[in-house]
């Protein structure tokens, strides 16, 4: 079975490979140099002045922005599952929000941010997703913190970059704590969660925020390339040779390979009759709305051998979302569109005549 889900990705052999030696003690001078190469190459990835690895999902490191970050308001913009997830967080810890909302398939725009700000001068902190996994969808992150950083120069900008990081070069400028997880782009399994810092942000981290992350005690910790509590060894092991795998060609070419993926995809499915369903389509995945997404999906997991994920809550049973993110081999992704326009002949919907996949592969060769 192809795993086409936008996360977990596949763990390359290598990776794997990697992880299966004997286990290490974290507090080891071995470990620390591990540790220490792992954290120079993800400071140079995330473009950022300072970085923490942290055993945890995710939402952990979310939730750790939520806590070291923002004192006063936090504005969180909601289009889908991940963005209402920074709202849940505020929540659950009691902090005053402001939530803009928006359908899954719409970026927030500059000029919400700008009058929300205006309206609430005690927002202290914003949090967007770079990637809205839920609709995949890109918000414009870029130009949301600038205009930001021009009206509230203190104030802090979280981007979860969860599915960005690895995907696509970001401009880091105006971001202050760039979020990354482990089973997404990295390929990894999941349990690592990674966040780079701007020297403001760092400044601004307090100390005696919450226990676990604590990220003042942290970044002390892992200056010196060790961690406050056990480090996730086997997937610190991991990260190095990801980077190694990623290296071979560097993140420049997995850019483009990425973005060439992405567009093929895009131009195959819209060939066979399918519309995307954000507005602004995010490179790390390929994203469908359609009555018949749940048949489609079914079809590829039990006769086409390809597991691609649905969508949630209103949306679920109406999108498939291909993922885009990784070092995937060209021939599975033409395979995925092959599939999809069989699955569209089995139900009777289009008579199959092998359009996605030469779409596909003269975007992808030819274009
Ligand atoms: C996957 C994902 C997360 C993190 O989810 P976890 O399950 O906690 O690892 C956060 N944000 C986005 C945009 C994601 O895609």
């Amino acid at each position: 079975m192809l795993l086409f889900t936008p996360g977990p990705t596949p763990v390359p052999e290598s990776v794997r490979q990697a992880m299966a030696t004997v286990t290490l003690h974290h507090r080891t001078p071995e470990f620390e140099a591990i540790f220490k190469e792992a954290r120079e190459r993800l400071l140079k990835l995330l473009g950022m002045d300072e970085c923490v690895m942290i055993a945890s999902s995710g939402t952990g490191a979310m939730q750790a922005c939520m806590l070291n970050l923002c004192k006063t308001k936090a504005l969180t913009i909601n289009a889908g599952k991940f963005g209402e997830r920074f709202g849940k967080i505020a929540d659950a810890m009691n902090r005053d929000k402001v939530e803009l909302k928006y359908e899954w398939n719409t970026p927030c725009s500059v000029s919400d941010v700008e009058k929300a700000l205006h309206e609430h001068s005690d927002i202290d902190a914003l949090f967007i997703q770079v990637c809205e996994s839920a609709g995949g969808l890109r918000h414009p992150v870029e130009a949301i913190a600038k205009r930001a950083k021009e009206i509230n120069p203190d104030i802090m900008i979280i981007a979860d970059g969860i599915t960005a990081v690895g995907v696509e070069y970001i401009d880091v400028t105006d971001i202050d704590a760039l979020i990354s997880g482990s089973q997404k782009a990295l390929m990894l399994p999941p349990g690592l969660a990674m966040i780079g810092f701007s020297s403001t942000a760092v400044e601004k981290i307090g100390k005696g925020v919450d226990y676990y992350f604590n990220l003042a005690s942290e970044i002390k910790k892992q200056q010196q390339n060790t961690t406050a509590y056990t480090a996730a060894t086997t997937l610190v092991i991991g990260l190095n040779a990801i980077f190694d795998a990623i290296e071979v060609e560097g993140f420049d070419a997995l850019y483009a390979n990425t973005k060439a993926r992405a567009s093929a995809t895009q131009a195959a499915l819209e060939a066979i009759g399918f519309s995307m369903y954000p507005q602004t389509p995010a490179l790390s995945m390929s994203t469908v709305f359609d009555e018949d997404a749940e048949a489609i999906r079914k079809l590829l997991k039990t006769k086409y051998g390809v597991n691609m994920a649905g969508g949630q809550d209103h949306l679920k049973g109406k999108l498939f979302r291909i993922n885009q993110m990784g070092l995937i081999p060209v021939h599975e992704s033409a395979w995925v569109v092959n599939a999809i326009e069989l699955a569209l002949d089995d139900l009777g919907k289009r008579s199959f005549d092998g359009t996605a996949n030469k779409v596909f592969n003269k975007k992808y060769y030819k274009a």
